[in-house]
């Protein structure tokens, strides 16, 4: 690896850091009702000013995983530990963690401010101070030119901005959040997402996030857990889960992939090729794994890593032959869809980096697929 490519020491990853201690910790923990397991001897730990993110299809265990951290919910087996202490014996209003719902749940009949003051008050705190810090939450989510309104006096994404400054205003350790942008169109929720960053940044506080929308786990997390269920799968920063998932289920859940099956023609060196198709070379891509020789693996490759020639590409490790069955044209790329030799199909996704852009290769063309070693991964089966 070049100097360049080696992380600078200033790279928030606690992590890789044997030192580091967790602010949460998942240990063994299993979660039953009656005979059914939700959560199934799942341990992690997250470190302090994290924004980890819990992602996976729906009932795998995500919202009983919070519900646990929160105390509404008791492990049936194993620990739960903040700051090395098990959480078992505190109750909920003890524990410095908020969970903020997606409904948001904010009092009609309350102001913006008397919202974010609420559990300053009900905690008996001086009048001066709370005012102070109902303040300081207001200018957090730049919202005190509202001060005095209603909830139904404000937009979607404003009333978002205030259920996060009441979440933060007792300064928890960790705050929970369920689907907190569940309710925001898809702009504003891209909006919402770089200002829920920047809060977190802001305030340091650990945020854990359940969420549907991979993309948005991709945007704000410093690692994603991806779970199915009742148990993680694989716990990486975003850009290793989708540059280097370590099974075909995380290749498959992030993102759109081509899944090319085939048998181990060679290993070694962290790289694999798999023998897939008649009359096509093989294909090589990174892997991590001990793959037997003559195994059945997959080579999962990204259609944005993937270029389309006319001819056969020298330049690239792996081609892949092939004719044009569909384009989609998307605005800012085009999507290729081809049917390989033997019946596969392939997608590729190409920029439209041009604005007059004239298309040279279209249906039924005879085309080349080509992308480097280092652009898929080869899983086993
Ligand atoms: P979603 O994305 O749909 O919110 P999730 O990943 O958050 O799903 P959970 O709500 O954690 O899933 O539920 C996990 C599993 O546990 C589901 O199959 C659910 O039906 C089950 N479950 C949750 N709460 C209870 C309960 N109180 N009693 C019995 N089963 C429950």
């Amino acid at each position: 690896m070049s100097d360049a490519a080696t992380a600078p020491v200033s790279v928030f990853a606690p992590w890789e850091d044997a030192q580091a201690k967790p602010l949460i910790q998942f240990q063994n923990v299993t979660k039953r009702w009656g005979d059914f397991t939700a959560i199934d001897d799942l341990s992690i730990d997250i470190y302090a000013q994290e924004f980890f993110a819990l992602l996976g299809p729906s009932g795998c265990g995500k919202t009983t995983m919070m519900r646990m951290l929160a105390g509404f919910e008791t492990p049936t087996e194993g620990a739960i530990l903040i700051d090395g202490q098990n959480i078992a014996a505190i109750p909920p209003n003890k524990r410095a963690v908020n969970m903020m719902f997606q409904s948001y749940a904010l009092f009609p009949h309350l102001s913006v401010a008397e919202n974010i003051a609420f559990g300053l008050k009900r905690d008996k705190q001086p009048k001066d101070q709370i005012a102070a810090r109902v303040e300081e939450m207001l200018t957090l989510v730049q919202l005190n030119k509202f001060a005095n309104r209603k909830p139904h006096q404000i937009s979607g994404g404003q009333r978002q901005r205030v259920a996060l400054a009441r979440s933060l205003a007792k300064a928890p350790k960790l705050l929970l959040l369920d689907e907190p942008l569940g309710a925001l169109d898809k702009k504003l929720r891209q909006d919402t997402q770089f200002e829920l960053m920047d809060i977190q940044e802001k305030t340091g506080t650990t945020f854990v996030i359940v969420t549907h929308d991979q993309e948005e786990a991709m945007t704000v997390a410093s690692r994603i857990a991806v779970m199915d269920h009742g148990k993680i799968i694989q716990v990486d920063t975003p850009s290793k889960i989708y540059e280097e998932p370590k099974s075909i289920y995380v290749a498959d859940f992030i993102g759109d992939v081509n899944l090319i099956r085939g048998n181990v023609s060679k290993t070694g060196g962290g790289h694999a090729s798999i023998a897939w198709a008649e009359g096509q070379p093989e294909l090589t891509g990174i892997s991590q794994q001990d793959l037997p020789l003559g195994g059945a693996a997959t080579l999962a490759v990204r259609p944005e890593k993937m270029s389309i020639y006319t001819s056969r590409p020298k330049d690239q490790a792996n081609v892949i032959k092939g004719k044009v069955l569909d384009i989609a044209y998307l605005g800012n790329m085009s999507t290729y869809v081809i049917e390989t030799t033997t019946g596969e199909t392939i997608k590729a996704q190409i920029a439209n980096t041009r604005r007059i852009h004239r298309r040279q290769i279209t249906w039924e063309d005879k085309v080349w697929l080509g992308f480097t070693d280092t652009a898929g991964v080869v899983l086993d089966k």
